[in-house]
């Protein structure tokens, strides 16, 4: 029996005036979801547990089948694990934004999704001059990076960027306990970064520069069980993201670099279908993760955003369940997404989202039903995180 995962990061959503009052899951040209939705079994999930946020971090955990509330220690330290940055006991893992700030708010969380290439140097300048033995600045990609602090502070509350854009910075600056120290780094970070070459020629060239950093998702390292310890499972995810890599490695799992997979929509969909379906050749698991739809929810494009859905269905979801098909092996196949981010509000949200699975071979499907937010009928299954591994052990 072979279990396929495939997840579009975000996919779920409002409806949106720019596409009539559709969702873009409604607005996609999705008919392999549809299909997938009419012939095998539709849920609405609940994929993040009540009182913890609805990030991607969270969220994924629950649908590779772990209860954050039980192993959640933060962001930073499983996209530690996800750049193999190898946590000792000691050590705080903090996610590093370099980002956009403006007469005090947050104009942009990525810095015009500034690219590796001109990050790093940026990245180089602040371990010379605020790194330390015990404290160090660490690339990641594009505006991603991570500091690794020996003893570093676990206690403050700290606020992803991405999801107060827009909005003034002030109430979600760093705060309570050790928040200072959070807070004299990102200050420092400012003078070193406002004359940095970089950021010269990048507002030459009229791009957007870097005022700071932001320091955010701190914790420990993360410790959970394998795959093959839980449900004895061999497997592989295929991702473009380190967070999602992250909890590949935490959880024991194969996680390939799929060359020009750059988690946008430009991303390399037939790279990542080959490396899925050649994991599938010798493993049990493969979990497919596309983060193209949530970017364009946090760039506020729901026309892209539909076009990333409609890619998904077309260049992932279509021909990794036409290739199971073919084979005509045993196989479950769960296709869904992690949370929704709302056009409108360009920041992620925890109501329910459509999940679909199917179990096959079962020949050609020609019928479509709907698979979007607004499924419920009032005879719908609702589902939450705590379901994914009685599925993933096949008793569902
Ligand atoms: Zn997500």
């Amino acid at each position: 029996m072979k279990t396929v995962v495939l997840i579009g990061d975000g996919m779920g959503d409002w409806p949106c005036p720019e596409l009539e009052g559709k969702t873009p899951l409604q607005a996609a040209v999705a008919p392999n979801m549809r299909k997938i939705a009419a012939a095998g079994k539709l849920y609405l999930a609940d994929t993040v547990p009540p009182g913890l946020p609805p990030g991607s971090d969270v969220a994924n955990l629950g649908l590779l089948g772990y209860d954050a509330r039980e192993f959640y220690t933060g962001r930073a330290p499983i996209e530690a694990a996800g750049a193999h940055l190898p946590l000792k006991d000691t050590d705080v893992a903090l996610r590093c934004n370099l980002v956009h700030i403006a007469d005090n708010k947050m104009v942009d969380y990525s810095s015009g999704h500034i690219s590796t290439e001109d990050a790093a140097p940026m990245i180089a300048t602040l371990q010379e001059k605020l790194g330390r033995p015990g404290l160090s600045f660490n690339t990641g990609v594009q505006y991603r990076h991570l500091v690794i602090w020996d003893g570093g502070p676990t206690d403050p509350v700290t606020q992803p960027p991405h999801d107060i854009l827009t909005q003034d910075i002030g109430k979600y600056l760093p705060h309570e306990g050790r928040a200072q120290e959070l807070l004299d780094l990102m200050e420092a970070s400012k003078e070193i970064l406002a004359n940095h070459p970089v950021n010269i020629a990048r507002k030459e060239r009229g791009e957007v520069p870097v005022t700071q950093i932001w320091l955010w998702g701190q914790g420990p390292a993360l410790k959970i069980p394998t795959y093959k310890e839980l449900y004895n499972l061999t497997g592989t995810i295929i991702t473009a993201v380190d967070l999602v890599r992250g909890l590949g490695v935490l959880a024991g799992l194969d996680t390939p670099e799929v060359p020009g997979a750059t988690g946008w929509i430009d991303t390399n969909y037939q790279g990542k279908v080959d490396y899925a379906l050649k994991a599938l050749e010798t493993q049990d698991f493969v979990y497919v993760h596309v983060e193209a739809p949530d970017e364009c929810g946090h760039v506020g494009d729901a026309k892209l955003k539909t076009q990333a859905i409609s890619d998904f269905d077309a260049k992932v979801v279509g021909p990794i369940w036409q290739a199971l098909e073919t084979k005509g092996e045993p196989y479950r196949l769960l296709v869904t997404m992690d949370h929704r981010t709302p056009v409108e509000i360009r920041g992620h949200s925890a109501e329910p989202v459509p999940l679909a699975t199917l179990e096959g071979p079962i020949g050609p499907v020609s019928e479509e039903c709907a698979f979007d937010e607004f499924i419920n009928d009032g005879n719908i299954d609702i589902r939450t995180f705590e379901w994914i591994p009685t599925w993933l052990r096949g008793e569902a």
